[in-house]
């Protein structure tokens, strides 16, 4: 299974970010904070971005 990063941007201020598809962790916006991902049952839920680029 590849390990796949995902190229995302914050749906607060528009940055973009790479995330791991699978994170296990709280994943925030590094530039005002807001939350990007949480973790949902092995995989990452996106909850505050979107989807730009999936990265293998
Ligand atoms: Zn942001």
């Amino acid at each position: 299974m590849a390990k796949n990063f995902l190229k995302v941007t914050c749906k607060d201020c528009g940055s973009e970010a790479t995330i791991f598809s699978r994170a296990t962790s709280v994943i925030s916006c590094g530039v005002c904070g807001a939350t990007l991902s949480t973790p949902s049952g092995g995989k990452a839920d996106l909850v505050g971005c979107t989807v730009l680029e999936t990265l293998e």
